[in-house]
């Protein structure tokens, strides 16, 4: 969902096998060329689709469920700070739920303080704790002895 420079985009692409498909989307021109380097120079290019928009329109370019989606959010590393993930986050972890399959995972990579200048936290962890426990299973995780604002991992299961 947050291509960056394309270090979740190559493990999942070595993950999917020679068969699989892996859709990786960013808003930031430079975050999809270093993504398109980094992929060619793992000889890997051909199980990604990259795709120049918001991953809160995945639904759009995405027409088969799938089995798992990596959020990293906040800014590209060595780039400008101000184009974070938030407000969008919301959307596209609600089309995110849509597109998952059974037994499928999405994680989530969440920061906040330190020098992110922005707050997406809360409103992510308020929305994923009122998910059907039914249908999903929450799991929120700790850098337990990092200080300095660690980011938050989440992992959301589809049960059924
Ligand atoms: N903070 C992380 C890196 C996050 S990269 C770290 O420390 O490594 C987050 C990426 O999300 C950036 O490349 C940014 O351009 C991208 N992004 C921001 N808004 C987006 C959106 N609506 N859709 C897809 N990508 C987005």
């Amino acid at each position: 969902a947050t291509a960056g420079n394309g270090g979740d985009t190559e493990f999942l692409c070595q993950k999917v096998g020679e068969t699989g498909n892996v859709y990786a989307f960013d808003v930031q021109e430079m975050a999809i060329s270093h993504t398109r380097e980094r992929l060619e120079r793992a000889n890997l290019s051909t199980r990604a689709k990259l795709i120049h928009d918001g991953h809160e329109k995945m639904q759009t370019y995405v027409k088969e469920e799938v089995k798992a989606i990596t959020f990293n959010f906040g800014y590209l590393p060595g780039s400008d700070h101000k184009i974070a993930t938030h407000p969008s986050s919301l959307a596209a972890i609600e089309s995110a739920l849509n597109l998952l399959k059974k037994g499928g995972i999405i994680n989530l990579c969440i920061y906040s303080g330190g020098d992110t200048g922005y707050e997406e936290k809360e409103a992510i962890l308020n929305y994923v704790k009122e998910l059907d426990s039914k249908k999903w299973l929450v799991i929120v995780n700790a850098y337990y002895n990092r200080k300095n604002d660690p980011p938050l991992p989440v992992f959301i299961y589809r049960l059924k």
